[in-house]
């Protein structure tokens, strides 16, 4: 039976599942988010690496170090190149970081908080939720 929570890649050939119901899911408008998803900002949660279970595909792996300077590796798709999660946080060992756009059903998966606003563009309208400056300390 499948987990709670199914996700995909763009193409349907990487795909996951986890049974944890996401809690801390922040928008964050920093540097390496911009950058990694061509976007204004991202939208994430951490699942719990025992319950994440990649049902298909091979992600590619790339290894990359954040501004933070710590290091976590980025899982793609090597068909679609759609990045599906990030895995081996050194700053959040044991989790796995999903983006709300993988997932196949995420209504009602919403953000509670905002951060990095420092870097939010200024068309970007600030949400009705807790925001940080830079990181939630
Ligand atoms: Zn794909
Ligand atoms: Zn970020």
């Amino acid at each position: 039976m499948a987990k709670k929570h199914t996700a995909q890649c763009a193409c349907g050939a990487v795909k996951f599942e986890f049974n944890t119901d996401p809690t801390f899911i922040a928008v964050c408008h920093c540097l390496d988010c911009k950058k990694a998803s061509g976007g204004e900002a991202a939208t994430f949660f951490g699942v719990p690496e025992d319950d994440f279970t990649l049902i298909s595909g091979e992600p590619k792996v790339l290894h990359y170090t954040a501004q933070s300077g710590k290091g976590l590796d980025r899982n793609f798709c090597p068909n679609c190149g759609a990045r599906v999660f990030t895995s081996n946080l050194e700053s959040f060992p044991e989790m796995v970081f999903v983006t709300i756009g993988s997932l196949d059903n995420p209504e009602g998966i919403k953000p509670v908080l905002e951060m990095f606003t420092k870097r939010r563009l200024d068309w970007a309208k600030p949400l009705d939720l807790p925001r940080f400056e830079n990181m939630p300390s």
